[in-house]
């Protein structure tokens, strides 16, 4: 049998976030509880990570074949990663047009910006057919100037849409367009994507949860993976028993970056979030009552929402890395990235200086070299696994789901045509390389951006660090 992978790193995030904390104080989002696996226990199909990948396979499985036996392990509980901390936008992907077509022509970018538009309709009509209240609010999202040197920062991606053909798709916005959706004293002018919106990610987690339970799917949680071992059977070690099972599915996220097989196919960096108090009087006065999502052009970007009880959640991105994938507490929270969230909820909107800060907290991100997730199955044929999501997990991992279900059923579809599937991510460099190159570059692409919004001309040096990445072929960094 062979051993495919490390023993895996393990990250011990310390508190809920505040989506966490939110949905768990409603009974339906907490549910029956999923102990710990005690013993050794035999299934058909074996999948670890209980976020939104996982999940959905479980229960696109379930759905598929009722009578299958499926048992999730997760470490910690469903919701608790990013599933359950990120910032609850689904968009699908017509933001990332001009990467797509550039890494499989316009044929292969349509289908799957086509498959990823469907499944947002999807998974708007399955939270209303089982009842979970997420707070979807389908309003789509305007992307935003938020300083003179992000000014036009979208006509790549709006004239790469245009030549496949999704040009109407996209509106530019003059400033005083933007200021119809939402008022703030430094943002400019931008565009409207009239398409996908955001949701209370931890709702979708545990509303998840519970559907793939009352489906008959074993959830054991606080149950970590320390070793696994493809097969077949595919077998999971775990402190309380092993999981053995023909096929196996690896739904880890960002952890991926920590096992062998995968870790030239991702860098991890941490995305932080804040959370104001509820102050539905001063949205009133920003005139931000539609629900539209914002984000701005930053290369580390900043993408900002409302709750239906008047709160903004802001977070940013490109913060923190890892050494070697390796997952920790710091990115569970950080008080200088959490402290730029903050700020930057105040620049843009002074009148919530005064409003309290409920939340802050962070997660970590499967940043993929082409900026685009990728699915696809282990030499041995019993192994399937996505990641790679970039940012950009919530709507899409619905279409992972779907693939990684068929493949452990044997199934061939048109999900499998889609060129992310089985596609070889560009690697990045092996240790020390990608984790000193991922911080440099990352470092670089903050302090150009910062340089940028201030008015100043980046320094040259870092200007170049900042752009290398895009320089050597990955679709990352300006
Ligand atoms: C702060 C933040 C903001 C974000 N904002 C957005 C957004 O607005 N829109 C968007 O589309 N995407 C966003 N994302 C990305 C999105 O959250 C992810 O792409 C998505 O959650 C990926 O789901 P997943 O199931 O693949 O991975 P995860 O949610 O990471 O789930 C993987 C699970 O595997 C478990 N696990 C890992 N290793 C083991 C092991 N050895 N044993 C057992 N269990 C294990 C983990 O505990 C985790 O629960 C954001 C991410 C973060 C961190």
């Amino acid at each position: 049998m062979a051993r495919v992978l490390a023993p895996i790193p393990m990250g011990a995030p310390l508190e809920r976030c505040w989506w966490l904390r939110e949905a768990m104080a409603h009974p339906e989002f907490v549910g029956d509880p999923a102990p710990a696996l005690k013993g050794d226990t035999d299934a058909d199909v074996l999948i670890i990570g209980g976020g939104y990948t996982g999940l959905w396979t479980a229960w696109q499985l379930k759905r598929a074949a009722p009578g299958i036996d499926v048992v999730v392990l997760e470490q910690s509980e469903c919701g608790f990663g990013p599933s359950g901390r990120n910032g609850g936008f689904i968009n699908g992907f017509y933001d990332h047009a001009e990467t797509l077509v550039d890494l499989f022509g316009a044929a292969g970018a349509l289908a799957i910006i086509a498959a990823a538009a469907q499944t947002v309709r999807d998974l708007a009509a399955w939270m209303d057919e089982h009842a979970v209240d997420a707070w979807f609010t389908r309003r789509g999202y305007i992307g935003v100037a938020s300083s003179a040197a992000q000014e036009g920062a979208w006509r790549g991606t709006i004239a790469a849409a245009a030549a496949i053909g999704l040009g109407d798709r996209y509106r530019e916005l003059s400033a005083a367009e933007v200021a119809v959706f939402v008022r703030s004293p430094v943002f400019r002018g931008g565009y409207l994507v009239a398409d996908g919106g955001h949701l209370q990610p931890a709702r979708l987690a545990r509303g998840l949860r519970r559907v793939c339970m009352e489906s008959g799917v074993r959830i054991h949680e606080h149950t970590p993976v320390s070793e696994f071992r493809a097969g077949p059977p595919a077998e999971a070690r775990t402190p309380g028993g092993t999981v053995r099972a023909p096929q196996a599915v690896l739904g880890v996220g960002a952890w991926a970056g920590g096992w062998k097989q995968f870790r030239r196919r991702i860098v991890t960096r941490a995305s932080f979030m804040a959370i104001t108090a509820p102050a539905p009087g001063k949205l009133a006065e920003i005139g931000w009552t539609s629900g539209v999502g914002i984000c701005d052009m930053r290369t580390t970007l900043r993408y900002l929402r409302t709750t239906p009880d008047g709160r903004i959640a802001l977070g940013v991105g490109g913060a923190r890395g890892t050494w070697d994938g390796r997952i920790g507490e710091r990115f569970d929270g950080d008080e200088a990235g959490t402290r730029h969230a903050i700020d930057a909820i105040h620049r843009f909107f002074p009148a919530f200086r005064d409003v309290p800060i409920d939340g802050r907290w962070g997660g970590p991100i499967d940043v993929a070299g082409g900026h685009t997730p990728c699915a696809g199955t282990l030499p041995g044929g019993n192994v399937h696994y996505a990641f790679g999501y970039t940012g950009n997990g919530v709507g899409p991992s619905h279409l992972f789901g779907r693939i990684l279900a068929a493949r452990a059923l044997g199934v061939e579809n048109d999900l499998m045509r889609l060129p992310f599937v089985d596609m070889e991510p560009k690697r990045f460099p092996p240790e020390p390389l990608r984790s000193l190159g991922a911080a440099i570059a990352n470092e670089a692409a903050l302090r150009r951006d910062d340089a940028l919004d201030a008015g100043r001309r980046p320094n040259p040096l870092i200007d170049f660090l900042a752009r290398l990445p895009r320089r050597l072929g990955y679709h990352l960094g300006p």
